[in-house]
């Protein structure tokens, strides 16, 4: 199987270790090419645009100051419902089993904020 690369018009072959699906959909003889090919285009742009409005995002949603509100307003909401359904005993779930998924997510939440705490933060260093 031979495809033209549509930046450099090189031919090139399905490597072994590329599945079917991608080399279906493949465009471009290496991601060198794709890359350049991409540069400029109004869609690379917006695309780097959310790229960093995403990143942005998770660097808040890591930073201290932001979490420690966040855990601020939701024990201040746990102490004005405590007849939250969510959160009562832990058993939420035998409660209501559509809340499970939303029950996993703040002990996920606070056992991942004490992981970066034991780590020191240093986690958010590698991030970019
Ligand atoms: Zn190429």
């Amino acid at each position: 199987m031979i495809k033209e690369c549509l930046h450099c018009k090189n031919n090139f072959s399905r490597k072994e270790n590329e599945s079917i699906g991608y080399w279906t959909i493949k465009k471009y003889c290496s991601s060198h090419c794709k890359g350049k090919a991409l540069i400029g285009t109004t869609k690379s742009e917006s695309y780097k645009q959310t790229m960093k409005e995403r990143m942005k995002g998770k660097q808040n949603s890591l930073g201290c100051k932001r979490s420690n509100e966040f855990r601020e307003n939701l024990s201040k909401y746990w102490t004005n419902n405590p007849k939250h359904n969510h959160w009562i005993d832990g058993k939420g779930h035998e409660r209501n089993k559509e809340r499970s998924k939303d029950m996993s997510r703040f002990p996920y939440r606070f056992w991942r904020e004490s992981v970066l705490k034991r780590d020191n933060y240093t986690k958010t260093m590698v991030i970019r």
